[in-house]
């Protein structure tokens, strides 16, 4: 997993740095969608020399390169990162539990987008989450 990463990153023209190198295994570490600051956490415990500057510039850079999703999880002003290891795809997220899981489609017309954002705003990329209620937490509330 950590091999294809760091092939998808060389032909991407990126620098393996070992922080890069740390930030991907960690992401790798967790069964679920880390915080930052649970990446920050995780990663000290063996690396306590990077701090979350450095986590967040790295996840800023993985992320323009297509390389780490940023989810975001409305009404707690937190973000969540994945790897992307599928490809482009968008997230449903519950509002009640803040569970994000992923949706293998994408309904957007990047074609579209770029002509009602107008010539002089070139678009790179795009976020979508749908929000709504999980099975958990729409059968507690019955
Ligand atoms: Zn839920
Ligand atoms: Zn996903
Ligand atoms: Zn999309």
């Amino acid at each position: 997993m950590l091999k294809d990463i760091i092939a998808k990153l060389r032909e991407k023209g990126c620098k393996i740095t070992p922080q890069r190198r740390v930030i991907i295994q960690s992401l790798l570490n967790f069964n679920k969608f880390p915080t930052a600051l649970e990446l920050c956490n995780d990663i000290r415990q063996t690396n306590p020399e990077i701090g979350l500057d450095t986590i967040y510039r790295n996840l800023n850079l993985l992320a323009g390169l297509g390389i780490v999703n940023q989810i975001n999880l409305p009404g707690k002003d937190v973000k969540v990162f994945e790897l992307t290891l599928q490809g482009h795809h968008h997230h449903l997220v519950c509002l009640n539990c803040g569970e994000a899981n992923c949706l293998d489609y994408c309904p957007v017309n990047e074609k579209e987008l770029q002509k009602a954002a107008g010539s002089e705003f070139q678009i790179v990329g795009h976020a979508l989450e749908l929000y709504g209620y999980c099975r958990k937490c729409r059968a507690a509330a019955q």
